[in-house]
C-alpha cells in the first residue's frame, strides 16, 4: 500500500490541507476521514490507485458519509428482495436471490488502464 501526499482545497473556506492517505491498489478502496486545518470542517474521501502504473492516483470527495450512504441504498435493496420472498412464502420452498456484494466504479487512467474499484456492501440485514 503506496502513501502519497496530496493537496485539497477546503471547499468551505478554500484552505489548502495537505493529505497523506495510505491509498490502496484498486480494486481494494480505502476511506479517509479528513478535517480541515482551518476551518475544522470534516469530509470523507475514498482513495484508490491504477494496479498498473501505480500512479493514477483517483479519489472521491464526499461532505457525506459515502459508503454509508451506499450501504443505505444496498440494505433497501435487501428489503426490497425481502419483501419479494415474503410475498412468495407458500409458493416455493426455497428462494434464492443472488445479492450484490459490491459497489463497484469503473476508472480510467491517464496510462490508458481500465479499472475498476470496490466498496464492499453489507452482506445481510441486521
Ligand atoms: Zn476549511
Ligand atoms: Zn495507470
Amino acid at each position: 500500500m503506496a502513501t502519497k501526499t496530496f493537496r485539497y482545497f477546503c471547499y468551505v473556506c478554500g484552505y489548502e490541507n495537505e493529505i497523506s492517505p495510505n491509498i490502496p491498489k484498486a480494486p481494494a478502496m480505502e476511506k479517509h476521514q479528513i478535517e480541515c486545518k482551518q476551518c475544522k470542517d470534516q469530509t470523507h474521501i475514498l482513495v484508490t490507485s491504477c494496479p498498473h502504473c501505480d500512479k493514477g492516483v483517483k479519489y472521491f470527495l464526499s461532505d457525506l458519509d459515502f459508503p454509508e450512504e451506499v450501504q443505505h441504498l444496498s440494505k433497501a435493496y435487501v428489503l426490497l428482495i425481502k419483501g419479494i420472498k415474503d410475498s412468495l412464502a407458500g409458493y416455493i420452498e426455497e428462494f434464492d436471490v443472488p445479492l450484490p456484494e459490491r459497489w463497484s466504479v469503473q476508472l480510467d487512467c491517464s496510462c490508458g488502464e481500465k479499472y475498476t474499484a470496490e466498496i464492499p456492501l453489507p452482506h445481510s440485514l441486521e
